[in-house]
């Protein structure tokens, strides 16, 4: 074999002699069982997919930097916002949500920004989306309502029965779903696209006071949409576009970049404020909690290979880092148990051992041990258990997230006011939107609506005219329903509008 050329190996490194002809008896002949090399060879094909993930299978990542622009101590003790100017490696992936791994980029649906620092302190992930509120408060409520973006149990295809059907019978949605159906539920790129913690966190200092925060990163690129009609086209045309347009504007060294703005609200102000700040339905209103520019991300370095980098990143909202913690956010609970969870079923238990989400920047030392694919030494003879007198890594108290209050009954208990569940959908149509932004947001969610049921068209008008009569009135006439009708359902409460609109209703 000449210098120039590399040895093909089997999985163990020993050469192989042949790669394009079968061992057989006799030519053509049958194949020989003694053929390893084929049966190695096809074993691992028959092997290559992994669980796609249940939401969030489309994606595309990149790699960065996070570098702090102002002085934010006095509210966070994470090392890795300690300084100004200081920088931290980053991997962000971007996904579309109820599509499967092969789905267009270019459907409406909110977009996955997640976010894992490579800090010091360990990993800290940012879990956010495109948008800054969610569908539902719940976590009991995740299952379902994920099911209803996915496809019908009986015909396989997408469903908009199921779609609005468990929407009006949440109305708690109707913020999100007013976002999700104006433009910005098709963003032109990843690159056009601010990404949201959306859910409230704490922020901690040295002295053990906290603050609640939510994390907004705004692009610098600008707010750029499809219309309804272009993502139409693209999805045919290219249902890879934004995965595409990712790797090219990298490769051509236009880097993406977002500013990053905190909201932060002090334990008093929670307190007294007019609503449950940790409602993740709900943004702060930014005339109460102006956004406070803290720093600046900047994707520069494509992943080498996406199955090893993109594929078999895992992102937790449970990845903390002293400074940072859980506010009592509900659906926040509900996740902090649920990537880790989802991870260790696609990735296995070891997945914190694959390079893309193992600490760059920290070594890890405790005392868990073995599991499948356990691909490091398994910190060797070093003690398994904790107290010990052997030298094992100890806890480091003073890192401890301050206490907080709590109180009240231990109970299933229902949102106490179900009336602001409109309040700022209806000031996003009135007072945020344009004339256009209205008549594409009517427009986009009429086209969609006109496949369900009438009934669940009357149901869902409700709930818009709920947000805004203005609003609920031309979705209403968009789909001929009675406007009548629609105001009449909206005055009711939502049991006897669930009970007026019940199979065999509204059939005309
Ligand atoms: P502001 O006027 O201060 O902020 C309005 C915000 O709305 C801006 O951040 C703007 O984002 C964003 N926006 C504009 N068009 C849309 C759209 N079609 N979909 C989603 N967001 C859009 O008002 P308030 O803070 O009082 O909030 C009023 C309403 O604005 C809220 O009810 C909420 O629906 C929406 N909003 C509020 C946010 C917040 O954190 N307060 C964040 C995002 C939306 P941009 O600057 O990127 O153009």
């Amino acid at each position: 074999m000449s210098e120039s050329k590399k040895a093909l190996t089997n999985n163990f490194g020993a050469p192989v002699d042949n790669d394009l002809n079968s061992l057989t008896a006799g030519n053509p002949g049958p194949v020989l069982m003694q053929d390893i090399h084929l049966l190695e060879k096809l074993s691992h094909f028959d092997r290559e997919r992994i669980p796609e993930r249940v939401v969030h299978a489309k994606g595309a990542g990149a790699y960065g930097f996070f570098e702090v622009t102002a002085d934010v101590t006095k509210y966070t003790r994470a090392k890795f916002l300690s300084q100004v100017g200081k920088r931290t490696e980053v991997f962000l992936r971007f996904s579309t949500v109820g599509g499967e791994k092969g789905s267009a980029d270019a459907e409406r649906d909110p977009r996955g920004f997640a976010l894992k620092f490579y800090t010091e302190e360990g990993n800290y992930d940012m879990v956010g989306n495109n948008t800054p509120v969610f569908f539902i408060r719940d976590p009991l409520k995740f299952p379902d309502f994920i099911h209803t973006q996915k496809r019908n149990p009986a015909t396989n295809l997408k469903d908009p029965d199921m779609f609005w059907d468990f929407l009006s019978l949440t109305p708690e949605s109707v913020h999100q779903v007013t976002i999700l159906f104006s433009d910005r539920g098709t963003p032109r790129t990843y690159r056009h696209m601010n990404g949201f913690s959306s859910h409230t966190f704490k922020w901690y200092n040295e002295n053990g006071e906290y603050f609640w925060v939510k994390y907004h990163f705004k692009t610098e690129q600008g707010i750029q949409n499809f219309t309804r009609q272009e993502a139409e086209i693209m999805k045919g045309k290219d249902p890879d576009h934004a995965t595409r347009d990712l790797f090219e504007a990298i490769r051509r060294r236009e880097f993406p970049a977002w500013r990053l703005e905190m909201q932060i609200m002090t334990p008093e102000q929670a307190e007294k404020y007019r609503f449950d700040p940790f409602d993740l339905t709900k943004v702060w209103p930014h005339a109460d909690f102006p956004p406070i520019v803290i720093g600046r991300l900047v994707l520069n370095r494509n992943p080498e290979n996406y199955f090893a980098e993109v594929e078999q990143a895992a992102f937790s909202p449970a990845n903390f880092v002293p400074g940072i913690a859980a506010s009592p956010d509900k659906m926040l609970q509900g996740r902090l148990f649920s990537y880790h969870d989802t991870h260790r079923h696609r990735l296995g238990p070891n997945y914190h051992l694959i390079p893309v989400n193992a600490p760059k920047a920290v070594k890890v030392d405790n005392y868990e041990r073995d599991g499948f694919m356990r691909t490091d030494g398994n910190f060797g003879g070093a003690p398994n258990y904790y107290p010990n007198s052997f030298g094992g890594p100890e806890p480091t108290p003073e890192v401890a997230d301050p206490p907080f209050e709590v109180s009240g009954r231990a109970a299933r208990q229902k949102y106490i006011h179900p009336n602001d569940d409109f309040v700022q959908a209806g000031a996003l149509y009135k007072k945020v939107m344009t004339d256009t932004d209205r008549e594409h947001l009517v427009g986009n969610i009429v086209e969609h609506l006109a496949k369900a049921q009438k009934r669940i068209q009357y149901r869902q008008c409700a709930v818009f005219c709920k947000a805004d009569p203005d609003y609920g009135r031309r979705v209403a006439e968009g789909l001929n329903l009675s406007v009548k009708d629609v105001v009449l359902l909206a005055n009711m409460s939502q049991e006897d509008r669930a009970q007026a609109t019940k199979q065999g209703s509204y059939t005309k």
